[in-house]
Protein backbone atom coordinates (compact mmCIF):
# COMPACT_ATOMS: atom_id res chain seq x y z
CA UNK A 1 0.00 0.00 0.00
CA UNK A 2 1.22 3.28 -0.90
CA UNK A 3 1.53 6.61 1.61
CA UNK A 4 -1.27 7.58 0.46
CA UNK A 5 -3.35 5.01 1.33
CA UNK A 6 -6.64 3.01 -0.46
CA UNK A 7 -8.00 6.32 -1.48
CA UNK A 8 -4.86 7.32 -3.69
CA UNK A 9 -5.19 3.87 -5.85
CA UNK A 10 -8.84 4.39 -6.10
CA UNK A 11 -8.45 8.17 -7.50
CA UNK A 12 -5.73 6.10 -9.70
CA UNK A 13 -8.02 3.95 -10.85
CA UNK A 14 -11.10 6.26 -11.67
CA UNK A 15 -8.39 8.76 -13.47
CA UNK A 16 -7.96 5.95 -15.41
CA UNK A 17 -8.84 5.93 -19.75
CA UNK A 18 -11.85 3.29 -18.60
CA UNK A 19 -12.49 4.58 -15.34
CA UNK A 20 -15.42 2.42 -14.93
CA UNK A 21 -14.12 -0.63 -16.46
CA UNK A 22 -10.81 -0.74 -14.30
CA UNK A 23 -12.90 0.42 -10.83
CA UNK A 24 -15.03 -2.55 -11.32
CA UNK A 25 -12.03 -4.77 -12.01
CA UNK A 26 -10.61 -3.76 -8.26
CA UNK A 27 -13.89 -4.29 -6.91
CA UNK A 28 -14.01 -7.55 -9.00
CA UNK A 29 -10.88 -9.03 -7.02
CA UNK A 30 -11.67 -7.62 -3.57
CA UNK A 31 -15.19 -9.66 -4.40
CA UNK A 32 -12.92 -12.72 -5.39
CA UNK A 33 -11.33 -12.89 -2.26
CA UNK A 34 -14.28 -12.10 0.30
CA UNK A 35 -16.14 -14.79 -1.47
CA UNK A 36 -12.58 -17.06 -1.01
CA UNK A 37 -12.45 -15.23 2.60
CA UNK A 38 -16.27 -15.94 3.81
CA UNK A 39 -16.49 -12.18 4.21
CA UNK A 40 -20.02 -12.19 2.32
CA UNK A 41 -23.08 -12.81 4.26
CA UNK A 42 -26.58 -13.44 3.79
CA UNK A 43 -29.23 -11.04 5.56
CA UNK A 44 -32.88 -13.08 5.58
CA UNK A 45 -36.65 -10.86 5.24
CA UNK A 46 -39.36 -12.79 6.33
CA UNK A 47 -42.33 -13.12 3.83
CA UNK A 48 -45.74 -12.81 5.87
CA UNK A 49 -49.31 -14.83 4.87
CA UNK A 50 -52.41 -12.40 5.47
CA UNK A 51 -54.96 -14.94 5.47
CA UNK A 52 -53.53 -16.01 8.57
CA UNK A 53 -50.66 -13.45 9.25
CA UNK A 54 -47.96 -16.18 9.82
CA UNK A 55 -44.47 -16.12 8.61
CA UNK A 56 -44.26 -19.01 5.53
CA UNK A 57 -40.65 -17.88 4.21
CA UNK A 58 -37.83 -15.99 4.34
CA UNK A 59 -35.95 -14.17 1.06
CA UNK A 60 -32.01 -14.68 1.10
CA UNK A 61 -30.04 -11.30 0.13
CA UNK A 62 -26.34 -10.73 0.01
CA UNK A 63 -24.48 -8.51 2.11
CA UNK A 64 -20.44 -7.19 1.97
CA UNK A 65 -21.02 -6.37 5.74
CA UNK A 66 -17.58 -5.46 6.49
CA UNK A 67 -16.26 -3.62 3.53
CA UNK A 68 -14.79 -0.01 4.34
CA UNK A 69 -17.27 1.61 1.50
CA UNK A 70 -20.35 0.13 1.38
CA UNK A 71 -21.26 -1.70 -1.42
CA UNK A 72 -25.17 -2.63 -2.53
CA UNK A 73 -26.37 -5.80 -3.34
CA UNK A 74 -26.94 -4.28 -6.32
CA UNK A 75 -23.63 -3.43 -7.48
CA UNK A 76 -22.28 -5.90 -5.86
CA UNK A 77 -24.40 -8.25 -8.40
CA UNK A 78 -23.74 -5.90 -11.47
CA UNK A 79 -19.46 -6.37 -10.40
CA UNK A 80 -20.23 -10.45 -10.05
CA UNK A 81 -21.73 -10.64 -13.35
CA UNK A 82 -19.53 -8.44 -15.15
CA UNK A 83 -16.28 -10.45 -13.64
CA UNK A 84 -17.88 -14.09 -14.32
CA UNK A 85 -18.02 -14.64 -10.33
CA UNK A 86 -21.43 -14.97 -10.47
CA UNK A 87 -21.54 -18.50 -10.69
CA UNK A 88 -19.71 -19.08 -7.94
CA UNK A 89 -20.89 -16.50 -5.78
CA UNK A 90 -24.89 -17.60 -6.57
CA UNK A 91 -23.43 -21.12 -5.34
CA UNK A 92 -22.56 -19.68 -2.22
CA UNK A 93 -25.43 -18.19 -1.05
CA UNK A 94 -27.57 -21.09 -2.52
CA UNK A 95 -25.16 -23.48 0.44
CA UNK A 96 -25.75 -20.98 3.14
CA UNK A 97 -29.31 -20.29 2.15
CA UNK A 98 -30.33 -24.30 1.88
CA UNK A 99 -27.78 -24.71 5.67
CA UNK A 100 -30.05 -21.36 7.00
CA UNK A 101 -33.40 -23.42 6.07
CA UNK A 102 -32.13 -26.23 7.76
CA UNK A 103 -31.55 -24.63 11.39
CA UNK A 104 -34.89 -22.35 10.69
CA UNK A 105 -36.92 -25.85 10.09
CA UNK A 106 -35.06 -27.83 12.72
CA UNK A 107 -36.04 -24.80 15.01
CA UNK A 108 -39.66 -25.58 14.40
CA UNK A 109 -39.96 -22.73 11.83
CA UNK A 110 -40.80 -24.81 8.52
CA UNK A 111 -40.56 -21.70 6.29
CA UNK A 112 -39.53 -21.80 2.24
CA UNK A 113 -36.23 -19.90 1.29
CA UNK A 114 -36.04 -17.85 -1.41
CA UNK A 115 -32.64 -17.07 -3.10
CA UNK A 116 -32.42 -14.22 -6.10
CA UNK A 117 -30.88 -15.59 -9.46
CA UNK A 118 -28.92 -13.84 -12.18
CA UNK A 119 -29.91 -13.67 -16.05
CA UNK A 120 -26.16 -15.46 -16.22
CA UNK A 121 -26.87 -18.62 -13.78
CA UNK A 122 -29.54 -19.32 -16.46
CA UNK A 123 -26.79 -20.27 -18.86
CA UNK A 124 -25.16 -22.70 -15.89
CA UNK A 125 -26.56 -26.25 -17.79
CA UNK A 126 -26.12 -28.18 -14.23
CA UNK A 127 -27.54 -25.46 -11.80
CA UNK A 128 -30.89 -27.18 -11.56
CA UNK A 129 -28.12 -30.34 -10.53
CA UNK A 130 -26.43 -28.17 -8.41
CA UNK A 131 -29.28 -27.44 -6.11
CA UNK A 132 -31.14 -31.04 -5.80
CA UNK A 133 -27.37 -32.02 -4.88
CA UNK A 134 -28.23 -29.50 -2.12
CA UNK A 135 -31.49 -30.90 -0.96
CA UNK A 136 -30.40 -34.80 -1.65
CA UNK A 137 -28.69 -33.86 1.70
CA UNK A 138 -32.18 -32.65 3.83
CA UNK A 139 -34.82 -33.79 1.27
CA UNK A 140 -37.17 -31.93 3.61
CA UNK A 141 -35.78 -28.76 1.62
CA UNK A 142 -38.28 -30.11 -1.56
CA UNK A 143 -40.13 -27.26 -2.64
CA UNK A 144 -39.41 -25.38 0.03
CA UNK A 145 -36.14 -23.75 -2.10
CA UNK A 146 -37.58 -20.75 -4.20
CA UNK A 147 -35.54 -19.09 -6.97
CA UNK A 148 -36.71 -15.35 -7.50
CA UNK A 149 -35.89 -13.97 -11.09
CA UNK A 150 -36.47 -10.43 -12.15
CA UNK A 151 -39.08 -9.96 -14.92
CA UNK A 152 -36.72 -8.15 -17.13
CA UNK A 153 -33.81 -11.31 -16.72
CA UNK A 154 -36.27 -14.05 -18.00
CA UNK A 155 -37.32 -11.64 -20.91
CA UNK A 156 -33.78 -11.42 -22.80
CA UNK A 157 -34.08 -14.50 -23.42
CA UNK A 158 -37.44 -15.65 -22.84
CA UNK A 159 -36.77 -19.36 -25.19
CA UNK A 160 -33.73 -20.24 -23.13
CA UNK A 161 -35.41 -19.04 -20.14
CA UNK A 162 -38.42 -21.25 -20.48
CA UNK A 163 -36.40 -24.21 -20.99
CA UNK A 164 -34.28 -23.94 -17.70
CA UNK A 165 -37.13 -22.60 -15.46
CA UNK A 166 -38.74 -25.62 -16.71
CA UNK A 167 -35.88 -28.01 -15.75
CA UNK A 168 -35.94 -26.29 -12.21
CA UNK A 169 -39.14 -26.49 -11.78
CA UNK A 170 -39.05 -30.19 -13.29
CA UNK A 171 -36.36 -30.88 -10.06
CA UNK A 172 -38.83 -29.44 -7.54
CA UNK A 173 -37.36 -25.86 -7.40
CA UNK A 174 -40.72 -23.48 -7.35
CA UNK A 175 -39.85 -20.36 -9.34
CA UNK A 176 -40.97 -16.74 -8.31
CA UNK A 177 -41.08 -13.83 -10.72
CA UNK A 178 -39.61 -10.52 -8.99
CA UNK A 179 -39.88 -7.29 -9.10
CA UNK A 180 -43.24 -7.47 -11.14
CA UNK A 181 -44.16 -4.32 -13.28
CA UNK A 182 -40.73 -2.61 -13.00
CA UNK A 183 -40.15 -3.87 -16.56
CA UNK A 184 -41.91 -4.05 -19.75
CA UNK A 185 -42.86 -7.42 -20.23
CA UNK A 186 -46.41 -8.22 -19.97
CA UNK A 187 -48.44 -11.00 -17.99
CA UNK A 188 -49.24 -12.44 -21.51
CA UNK A 189 -45.26 -13.24 -21.48
CA UNK A 190 -44.92 -13.70 -18.56
CA UNK A 191 -47.51 -16.65 -18.24
CA UNK A 192 -45.59 -18.80 -21.00
CA UNK A 193 -43.08 -19.28 -17.94
CA UNK A 194 -43.12 -22.24 -15.72
CA UNK A 195 -43.78 -19.82 -12.45
CA UNK A 196 -45.44 -20.32 -9.21
CA UNK A 197 -45.02 -16.86 -7.81
CA UNK A 198 -45.37 -13.37 -8.77
CA UNK A 199 -43.95 -10.31 -6.59
CA UNK A 200 -44.83 -7.05 -7.75
CA UNK A 201 -42.18 -4.53 -7.53
CA UNK A 202 -41.77 -1.98 -4.46
CA UNK A 203 -42.07 1.13 -6.90
CA UNK A 204 -46.14 0.14 -7.32
CA UNK A 205 -46.21 -0.95 -3.45
CA UNK A 206 -44.84 1.76 -1.39
CA UNK A 207 -46.67 4.74 -2.56
CA UNK A 208 -49.84 2.29 -2.73
CA UNK A 209 -52.23 3.92 -0.43
CA UNK A 210 -51.05 7.55 -2.04
CA UNK A 211 -50.94 6.78 -5.44
CA UNK A 212 -54.91 6.16 -7.25
CA UNK A 213 -52.89 4.75 -10.10
CA UNK A 214 -50.64 2.50 -8.47
CA UNK A 215 -53.86 1.26 -6.85
CA UNK A 216 -55.93 0.34 -10.08
CA UNK A 217 -52.79 -1.22 -11.26
CA UNK A 218 -52.23 -3.66 -8.15
CA UNK A 219 -55.25 -4.51 -7.85
CA UNK A 220 -55.81 -5.44 -11.32
CA UNK A 221 -52.12 -7.32 -11.42
CA UNK A 222 -53.48 -9.04 -8.34
CA UNK A 223 -56.88 -10.37 -9.93
CA UNK A 224 -54.69 -11.06 -12.92
CA UNK A 225 -52.63 -12.84 -11.25
CA UNK A 226 -54.66 -15.37 -9.28
CA UNK A 227 -56.99 -15.74 -12.43
CA UNK A 228 -54.22 -17.12 -13.93
CA UNK A 229 -52.91 -19.67 -11.04
CA UNK A 230 -50.40 -17.45 -9.17
CA UNK A 231 -49.03 -16.50 -5.43
CA UNK A 232 -48.72 -12.80 -5.49
CA UNK A 233 -46.19 -11.31 -3.12
CA UNK A 234 -46.02 -7.52 -2.33
CA UNK A 235 -42.69 -6.19 -1.82
CA UNK A 236 -41.73 -3.32 -0.17
CA UNK A 237 -44.56 -2.54 2.32
CA UNK A 238 -43.65 -0.18 4.73
CA UNK A 239 -46.90 0.96 6.80
CA UNK A 240 -50.13 -0.89 8.22
CA UNK A 241 -52.34 1.11 5.62
CA UNK A 242 -50.75 -0.55 3.08
CA UNK A 243 -50.77 -3.88 4.51
CA UNK A 244 -54.41 -3.49 5.44
CA UNK A 245 -55.45 -2.66 1.73
CA UNK A 246 -53.22 -5.50 0.20
CA UNK A 247 -54.85 -7.68 2.23
CA UNK A 248 -58.23 -6.41 1.34
CA UNK A 249 -57.32 -6.37 -2.44
CA UNK A 250 -57.00 -10.74 -1.83
CA UNK A 251 -53.19 -10.45 -1.85
CA UNK A 252 -51.46 -13.64 -0.67
CA UNK A 253 -47.73 -12.57 1.08
CA UNK A 254 -45.88 -9.40 2.24
CA UNK A 255 -42.48 -8.29 2.61
CA UNK A 256 -41.31 -4.89 3.85
CA UNK A 257 -40.00 -3.01 6.53
CA UNK A 258 -43.24 -3.40 7.94
CA UNK A 259 -42.00 -6.34 9.64
CA UNK A 260 -38.35 -6.05 9.13
CA UNK A 261 -35.32 -5.08 7.33
CA UNK A 262 -33.53 -7.73 6.21
CA UNK A 263 -31.48 -9.02 8.83
CA UNK A 264 -28.50 -11.76 10.14
CA UNK A 265 -29.48 -15.00 11.07
CA UNK A 266 -29.03 -14.73 14.81
CA UNK A 267 -31.50 -11.66 14.51
CA UNK A 268 -34.04 -13.22 12.12
CA UNK A 269 -34.01 -15.96 15.09
CA UNK A 270 -34.06 -13.34 17.48
CA UNK A 271 -37.58 -11.36 15.90
CA UNK A 272 -39.37 -15.09 15.29
CA UNK A 273 -39.11 -16.10 18.74
CA UNK A 274 -40.36 -12.11 19.93
CA UNK A 275 -43.28 -12.60 17.53
CA UNK A 276 -44.39 -15.97 18.42
CA UNK A 277 -44.22 -14.91 21.90
CA UNK A 278 -46.97 -11.74 20.83
CA UNK A 279 -49.01 -14.51 18.75
CA UNK A 280 -49.45 -16.76 21.73
CA UNK A 281 -49.70 -13.69 23.95
CA UNK A 282 -52.72 -12.32 21.45
CA UNK A 283 -54.38 -15.64 21.77
CA UNK A 284 -54.01 -15.70 24.89
CA UNK A 285 -55.82 -12.52 25.61
CA UNK A 286 -58.98 -13.90 23.82
CA UNK A 287 -59.19 -16.64 26.12
P1 LIG B 1 -35.01 -7.82 -4.67
O1 LIG B 1 -34.78 -9.26 -4.84
O2 LIG B 1 -36.20 -7.23 -5.33
O3 LIG B 1 -34.99 -7.57 -3.11
C1 LIG B 1 -35.79 -6.61 -2.45
C2 LIG B 1 -34.97 -5.39 -2.08
O4 LIG B 1 -35.83 -4.44 -1.45
C3 LIG B 1 -33.87 -5.66 -1.06
O5 LIG B 1 -32.79 -4.76 -1.34
C4 LIG B 1 -34.54 -5.29 0.26
O6 LIG B 1 -33.61 -4.93 1.28
C5 LIG B 1 -35.36 -4.12 -0.16
N1 LIG B 1 -36.56 -3.92 0.67
C6 LIG B 1 -37.27 -4.84 1.34
N2 LIG B 1 -38.33 -4.29 1.95
C7 LIG B 1 -38.29 -2.96 1.68
C8 LIG B 1 -39.13 -1.85 2.04
O7 LIG B 1 -40.13 -1.98 2.74
N3 LIG B 1 -38.77 -0.64 1.57
C9 LIG B 1 -37.66 -0.47 0.78
N4 LIG B 1 -37.37 0.75 0.37
N5 LIG B 1 -36.85 -1.49 0.42
C10 LIG B 1 -37.17 -2.73 0.87
P2 LIG B 1 -31.29 -5.25 -1.39
O8 LIG B 1 -31.05 -6.26 -0.33
O9 LIG B 1 -30.42 -4.05 -1.44
O10 LIG B 1 -31.20 -6.03 -2.77
C11 LIG B 1 -31.36 -5.37 -3.98
C12 LIG B 1 -31.42 -6.34 -5.13
O11 LIG B 1 -30.17 -7.00 -5.31
C13 LIG B 1 -32.44 -7.47 -4.93
O12 LIG B 1 -33.74 -6.99 -5.22
C14 LIG B 1 -31.93 -8.49 -5.90
O13 LIG B 1 -32.34 -8.19 -7.22
C15 LIG B 1 -30.42 -8.28 -5.83
N6 LIG B 1 -29.84 -9.31 -4.93
C16 LIG B 1 -29.71 -9.31 -3.58
N7 LIG B 1 -29.12 -10.44 -3.13
C17 LIG B 1 -28.86 -11.18 -4.24
C18 LIG B 1 -28.24 -12.46 -4.47
O14 LIG B 1 -27.85 -13.20 -3.56
N8 LIG B 1 -28.15 -12.87 -5.77
C19 LIG B 1 -28.60 -12.11 -6.82
N9 LIG B 1 -28.47 -12.59 -8.08
N10 LIG B 1 -29.20 -10.92 -6.65
C20 LIG B 1 -29.32 -10.46 -5.38
MG1 LIG C 1 -35.94 -10.87 -4.74
MG1 LIG D 1 -37.98 -7.68 -5.77
MG1 LIG E 1 -35.33 -5.54 -6.88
Amino acid sequence: ETANGPGHSLAFYLSDEDPYSAHRLTIGTELKRALATNELALYYQPKLRLSDMQVVGVEALIRWPRRETEVSAEALIAVAEQTGLIKPLTRWVLTQALSARGKLQAAGYDVTVSVNISPNNLREPDLAEFIQALMRVNPSHQGKILLELTETSVMLDPANSLRVLQALVDAGIPISIDDFGSGYSSLSYIKRLPASEIKIDRSLVTELCHQPDDRVIVNTTIGMCHSLGYHVVAEGVEDIETQTLLHRMGCDQIQGYILTRPVPLAQLFEWLAKRSGQTRSRRADSF
